[in-house]
């Protein structure tokens, strides 16, 4: 549910550049998905099929590219990437941290025609 949400948003917003642009077809939308976002890009490509059929944006590629999570130290306030799945802190060595990204999706950038 959550997925069809996103991908809505994801055409809706496409479709609006399209218009400003005057567009006739969207050819490519590159999205920006965060590692922890919980969306993955088959379904996303597979949602998009279904809700741009007979808009201008059908048959647009989808481009993914995937953020990293990024992690906050509340004991030292290093910033560092979430890759070790303990989390744990590479200076201080603690396991309290806060998420700072990775939770994200959103479109970068669409190209037109
Ligand atoms: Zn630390």
């Amino acid at each position: 549910m959550h997925e069809l949400a996103v991908t809505e948003n994801i055409l809706a917003i496409a479709l609006d550049q399209a218009r400003a642009a005057k567009a006739i077809r969207v050819v490519r939308i590159s999205l920006a998905l965060g590692e922890f976002s919980g969306l993955t890009d088959e379904s996303i490509s597979l949602y998009f099929d279904a809700l741009s059929e007979n808009s201008i944006a059908a048959n647009a590629t989808l481009k993914f590219r995937y953020l990293p999570a990024r992690l906050a130290c509340h004991n030292c306030g290093k910033l560092y990437l979430a890759s070790d799945p303990s989390w744990r802190c590479p200076v201080c060595h603690s396991q309290s941290a806060e998420l700072v990204s990775g939770h994200e999706c959103y479109v970068e950038s669409i190209e037109v025609e």
